[in-house]
């Protein structure tokens, strides 16, 4: 299969993870003979540095014209303590969200067994755990019309949706949850608000057309606490911008920790595949980071942009030999890890990718 790849590292750890996601798409080409090229493009704090701009006209017109991208984190610290600044990293991604047409976003939970120590939830509670959530993506307060009164003694971001943003997102929803268990729960807080009633009504509507779908609904806060209380209750999640955003975090914690969860940004044409943490100032630069995440990215582009199944297996399978052999980072590492398995981002990448190679050793 022939297939363009745009890499996008963008900034903090961001850089030092894609390395090894992109590294596992090269490893998988050479043993699957696909014909993968890659190009790479900057975006955030780093674009904004070399160029004035979170997304530059280049990157964006490399984007458009690959079959996927790679992405890794943006963000810096500068911008964090300065809710002032007019350009800022953060811009550059939700832009090129709006430009691709990225209207969801997927995000699965899964849960390797070696790790269920390593959640600070117990594991009896976690076992068996196995979400797929769909956040809608470029609607909600993210893009309703933002005010700040003169006097500054006053703000507001409007939350908005159109029946069509709605519509699209749960059919992907109800798509996934019929290849599934055939269960899905939509998140909303119909009881107050108006977009969350036209979201539910739109909802109802689209479960029509799946009646093999258990559809339930459910309020955020009663979400968030259920989510915690009884993961395994959990199958297709489906929810908005805002909530959705916060309810996966909270999910991260399932798995362990953000370094291992990876995410697929999907709409009508390229696919933006990434890790779900951000550029984490606090262990940038240290060859510390968790690589996992962006590896299992790898993997989910793989799977979805490209439907090669096979392939993604192959790289799944490697992570949990790898966890399996006992290796973790430092943010997955617990009381029982022996201290010499516990390795940097680049030696846990290089451990992944030779039990890739070992694998079609052991297919020859
Ligand atoms: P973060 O995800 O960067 O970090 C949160 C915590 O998790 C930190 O303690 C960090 O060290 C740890 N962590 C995250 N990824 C890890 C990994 N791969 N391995 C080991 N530990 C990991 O979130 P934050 O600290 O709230 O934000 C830092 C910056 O990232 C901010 O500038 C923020 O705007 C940006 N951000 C970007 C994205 C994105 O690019 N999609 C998402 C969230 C935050």
């Amino acid at each position: 299969m022939k297939k363009n790849i745009l890499v996008i590292p963008g900034d903090g750890i961001g850089q030092e993870v894609t390395t090894w996601g992109k590294a596992v798409l090269e490893q998988v080409a050479t043993q699957f003979g696909h014909d993968f090229s890659f190009d790479e493009a900057i975006m955030g704090h780093t674009a904004i540095e070399a160029m004035g701009n979170p997304l530059p006209d280049d990157t964006l017109a490399k984007a458009k014209a690959s079959d996927a991208i790679l992405f890794g984190a943006i963000g810096h610290i500068k911008y964090d303590n300065d809710p002032t600044a007019k350009i800022r990293p953060e811009q550059g991604l939700l832009k090129i969200r709006k430009e691709l047409g990225l209207y969801a976003n997927l995000r699965p939970i899964l849960l390797f067994d070696e790790l269920l120590d390593a959640s600070s939830l117990k594991p009896e509670v976690l076992r068996g755990t196995d979400i797929l959530f769909f956040r809608e993506l470029t609607g909600d307060v993210y893009f309703g019309e933002k005010k700040r009164s003169e006097d500054n003694n006053f703000a507001s971001d409007l939350m908005n949706y159109h029946r069509y943003e709605v519509e699209r997102i749960a059919i992907k929803a109800f798509e996934a949850a019929q290849a599934r268990s055939k269960r899905l729960c939509s998140v909303d807080k119909a009881n107050v608000l108006e977009t969350s009633r036209l979201w539910r009504e739109v909802v109802q509507e689209v479960a029509k057309r799946y009646p093999e779908v258990e559809t339930e609904h459910m309020f955020i806060d009663n979400a968030a606490m259920q989510l915690v209380k009884n993961p395994k209750k959990f199958d297709v999640v489906l929810t908005a911008n805002l909530f959705g955003d916060i309810l996966t975090d909270e999910a991260s914690q399932i798995a362990g920790s953000m370094g291992m969860l990876a995410s697929a940004s999907i709409g009508d044409s390229t696919g933006f595949f990434e890790p779900i943490h951000g550029s984490a100032h606090d262990i940038a630069g240290q060859n510390k980071a968790n690589p996992l995440a962006s590896i299992l990215s790898a993997a989910l582009m793989l799977e979805i942009a490209f439907g090669l199944t096979e392939e993604a297996k192959t790289v799944t399978k490697a992570v949990a030999d790898v966890l399996k052999a006992g290796y973790r980072t430092a943010d997955i590492a617990d009381a029982k890890t022996d201290s010499k398995q516990v390795l940097g981002t680049k030696e846990m990448g290089k451990q992944v990718l030779q039990v890739i190679a070992q694998k079609q050793e052991i297919a020859n």
